[in-house]
């Protein structure tokens, strides 16, 4: 495995300059992401409301490219050729490996809600979300652990006070804590 990226910093442009080796990536994507921290393809560039680009991703991330010399070089990206060219390559989402479930989706559907008797056994095994698709977890009456192949792995107690996201095409399980009471939501952009 050749990807081995450790910046967290959203503003700063994990792609590197040479696009074919982020194309070499992509193709590693699937397993990688389980190992190193989330990979995702880029889809498409835009300007923020203060004329900075940021890549859109596939995950409903955006990251931000600011091309801000000497401190950050970015250069290709006031090119649209350069851009062009990188769509469909691959970055690392920091967003992603901390679940941060991306503004701007819609509630696509819930689940009942499930207790530790009715509740499909397999969300217990490691399973994921559909690709373009965040989950929401809800527990309304007790607690469970939450943990997801992130970088770092994410090892959560989910209490009835807060969600936790779940990120698309990432490997995870819960386990339920007690007489929990729990539903998952499923959101992403309205076709
Ligand atoms: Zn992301």
């Amino acid at each position: 495995m050749t990807v081995a990226l450790t910046m967290k910093n959203v503003d700063i442009a994990a792609v590197s300059s040479d696009g074919r080796a982020c194309a070499k990536r992509a193709s590693d994507a699937d397993l990688a992401h389980t190992l190193v921290g989330v990979l995702r393809g880029i889809v498409g560039f835009a300007v923020d409301s203060v004329g900075d680009w940021v890549a859109l991703l596939e995950c409903h991330h955006l990251q931000h490219m600011r091309h801000r010399p000497p401190w950050r070089s970015v250069p290709w990206v006031e090119d649209a050729a350069e851009r062009e060219r990188r769509v469909g390559t691959t970055m690392n989402c920091p967003l992603c490996d901390r679940c941060e479930v991306p503004d701007g989706l819609t509630l696509l559907r819930t689940t009942a809600v499930w207790d530790t008797r009715t509740m499909p056994e397999a969300l217990r095994r490691s399973h994921r979300v559909a690709s373009g698709i965040w989950g929401r977890l809800h527990v309304e009456v007790g607690s469970l652990r939450f943990v997801a192949s992130t970088d770092p792995i994410t090892d959560v107690t989910v209490e009835s006070d807060r969600a936790q996201g779940i990120p698309p095409g990432v490997d995870h399980h819960i386990e339920p804590r007690g007489s929990t009471r729990f539903a998952i939501e499923f959101w992403g952009r309205a076709s």
